[in-house]
């Protein structure tokens, strides 16, 4: 079993909480509608810890999608994520906090590139 530090064990216990009752408000997965049971987060790597507790870096995943189509957070792919974000989440939608987390400019992306990604059903 991977060892977690007390750390992320803090952050995990204090957010844990928040983010199943956020999850019970997206019972699909975004991407493929099996039931959603774990959260994907738009930011990886050192700044993960900051994506967990921001609801804004939050997207509901089934375990396949979490760890597999997920995975790939750069380029068209984020683009294609936080559209699915804005449909199925906009009260939650913040195109700046993620780009704040990424430690990117304010305007390395634009909700111009995210909306070209929304796929509309009629
Ligand atoms: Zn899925």
């Amino acid at each position: 079993m991977k060892r977690i530090s007390k750390k992320w064990q803090k952050v995990i216990d204090e957010f844990a909480p928040m983010r199943m009752e956020w999850l019970s408000h997206h019972p699909r997965c975004w991407r493929c509608g099996a039931r959603a049971v774990c959260i994907h987060e738009f930011v990886r790597g050192s700044d993960r810890h900051h994506a967990f507790r921001s609801p804004a870096c939050w997207y509901a995943a089934c375990p396949i999608c979490n760890g597999g189509v997920l995975n790939v957070t750069s380029g068209e792919y984020l683009r294609m994520q936080l559209a699915e974000k804005l449909v199925n989440d906009p009260d939650n939608f913040d195109l700046q906090e993620i780009i704040r987390i990424r430690g990117w400019g304010p305007n390395a992306l634009t909700l111009k590139e995210v909306v070209e990604y929304v796929v509309v059903q009629f």
